[in-house]
């Protein structure tokens, strides 16, 4: 105990020394910060330390290494502002959530930058994270909370940023969900975190909003999301690298080489000043102090630490992440059977699965809108969706429908219209293109586009509102789970791309035993504007035939029932419903069939 008491003060200086040549900026202040929970918690560092110990004894055992189990964590992400700037977006929070979801996988663009002679520790975590959907009271959540607060910067030592009675926001249930932090901290501390042993009320990880994600308010040299990388490496049982000590202490990870201190900067592999303790430093690892730029690998041990305390002290992460990840919200997928999704984008439609994504952070994305400009607008209605330009940055933005399910053997039309800045003043083409995703980002598209179009943007010859009509038949996606996605993806200075009145409908007529033969029913004219004719020919007297019209959203609008009845023709005035895709069930005795009609006017 006193050894360790005497290491920890030894490391303090040493973090001061950095801390002086680093604007005073300290890079982690677990040290601290751990020191604040021993004093509220007598038995914190014994908790915290036994669960360290039985990690770190089976972390090189092969069962607890990369296994291709991927473990999902939810996350909440809880944003304490007093001004605009620490009122980070939602696109600064995502990007952090994708340097996770990279880093936690190998699967991060530099880490091709580990120096050979650790290239083969370097490891896939198998941990993703995901913005929760629900939250802790079964409610649909976009997995982040905004507090204003009157505080100007939060304490260390007083946790204050996870308290709601202290201006801060009280986590929620921490077993069930990762909480992470973000706001003004005290001291130039970059961030903190708890490793598994900590009392409830303190669990979680806590990063500045100027070290937070890849773009916003996030400043160099740490706008790369590592310090979250890091802090969540301490959230699952990591220590730093060189152990908090001198070449005595170590860090419990066996494939990791003993290291004197930290790390800081961007330090040149080879150079003298990274050798320590005998050996190269692994100043490359997330756990260390360099850099965001510098720091690309956990090894294969650490992974192994961090997936024993995922499965053994975090465990309630991962069952409630069947429920607080699911990307539906808890709603589960449509079945179309059931009735087609319709999207008018109007006031007052049902939003929830709807979701936006701007893949590129920037200051543009999809949005519900009236149109551009007066001469432009919705196909339909008051409302369209909209891209509107950039005049600097290429758009990479989508926006995904609600998950439906898929079955082979059944048939699905997908229909939506679409419109391009109709402007003389821009020339660039307007890109789109239309897949289908096992999920609501670009990461799981199925095959290759359904759909795809580069737009001449200004034609002269066209009205105003020049929307184009789209219908596509989906390929046999197998029995699944999808989204569809629009991405827009035009070049910079583009005008803009307009989305209006998405259908997406089941069409799948029944067996042909089953069948009314195409001989003995037929509806006309279609499209129809007043009165639909319906032609019987049967060969034999049906009992019992039944007719109904149902519009898009499933409704019955109107039936016609006949009994003992052969050949003949009844009509049917249509000239009272709205322009649409209507379809026509007709049912004698056990055989029937559906037939798709257009009223059009
Ligand atoms: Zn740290």
């Amino acid at each position: 105990m006193k050894k360790t008491l005497l290491f920890s003060i030894a490391c303090l200086f040493a973090i001061n020394i950095f801390a002086q040549e680093e604007n005073e900026l300290i890079r982690c202040g677990n040290v601290l910060h751990q020191e604040a929970l021993q004093a509220k918690f007598p038995d914190f560092t014994e908790n915290v330390n036994s669960r360290f110990s039985e990690a770190a004894a089976v972390a090189a055992q092969p069962e607890h290494k990369s296994s291709g189990v991927v473990y999902t964590i939810p996350v909440v992400v809880h944003v304490v502002h007093k001004n605009s700037s620490e009122n980070i977006s939602d696109a600064q929070i995502q990007s952090q959530l994708d340097v996770l979801n990279l880093d936690f996988r190998g699967m991060n663009s530099d880490i091709n930058q580990v120096p050979g002679m650790f290239a083969n520790l370097a490891a896939d975590a198998e941990i993703e994270f995901c913005l929760a959907t629900v939250d802790p009271n079964g409610n649909q959540t976009t997995g982040i909370t905004r507090t204003a607060t009157n505080v100007s910067s939060f304490s260390i030592s007083s946790d204050n940023i996870k308290q709601d009675a202290l201006g801060g926001k009280s986590p929620w249930n921490p077993s069930n969900y990762l909480n992470i932090w973000t706001g003004e901290i005290t001291g130039g501390i970059l961030g903190y975190a708890t490793p598994p042993g900590t009392p409830a009320s303190s669990d979680g990880v806590v990063v500045g909003y100027t070290y937070f994600g890849t773009n916003g308010s996030a400043i160099f040299p740490y706008n790369k999301g590592r310090t979250c990388t890091h802090e969540v490496g301490h959230y699952f049982g990591l220590r730093h690298i060189w152990g908090d000590g001198n070449c005595g202490i170590d860090d419990g990870i066996n494939d990791t080489p003993l290291q004197e201190s930290n790390s800081g900067g961007c330090p040149v592999f080879g150079s003298p000043s990274t050798t320590s303790c005998g050996s190269q430093d692994m100043f490359m690892n997330f756990m260390d102090y360099t850099d965001d730029r510098c720091m690309f690998m956990f090894t294969n041990d650490q992974v192994g630490l961090m997936r024993y305390a995922v499965e053994n002290f975090r465990n309630a992460l991962l069952q409630n992440a069947e429920v607080a990840c699911d990307p539906t919200g808890g709603e589960g997928c449509h079945d179309l059977t059931e009735g087609p999704i319709v999207m008018g984008f109007e006031n007052g439609d049902d939003f929830g699965g709807w979701s936006v994504l701007n893949n590129n952070g920037d200051d543009k994305q999809w949005n519900v809108s009236q149109g551009v400009e007066p001469e432009w607008g919705p196909r339909t209605g008051n409302e369209c969706m909209a891209y509107t330009w950039s005049y600097t940055a290429a758009a990479d933005d989508w926006f995904f429908t609600p998950c439906f399910s898929v079955q082979t053997g059944r048939d699905y039309e997908l229909r939506f219209w679409y419109a391009t800045g109709n402007d003389p003043g821009f020339t660039f083409p307007e890109n789109l293109r239309v897949v289908a995703s096992a999920s609501p980002t670009p990461d799981d598209i199925l095959g290759t586009a359904e759909f795809e179009d580069i737009v001449q943007p200004y034609n002269p010859n066209l009205p105003n509102n020049n929307y184009q009509d789209v219908t596509l038949s989906l390929p046999d996606y197998g029995n699944t789970d999808i989204y569809i996605g629009f991405h827009c993806y035009s070049d910079a200075d583009q005008y803009a791309m307009l989305i209006d009145d998405i259908e997406m409908v089941d069409i799948t007529t029944v067996s042909t035993e089953n069948a009314i033969a195409p001989e003995a029913f037929q509806a006309y004219p279609n499209p129809v504007s007043e009165l639909l004719t319906m032609d019987f020919n049967f060969d034999k007297t049906i009992e019992n035939l039944h007719i109904n019209l149902v519009d898009l959203t499933g409704k019955t609008i109107h039936t016609e029932t006949r009994e003992n009845y052969g050949i003949g023709n009844l009509q049917l005035d249509v000239s009272n419903y709205p322009s649409g895709v209507y379809f026509l069930n007709v049912y004698a005795d056990e055989q029937m069939t559906t037939q798709k009609v257009v009223v059009s006017k």
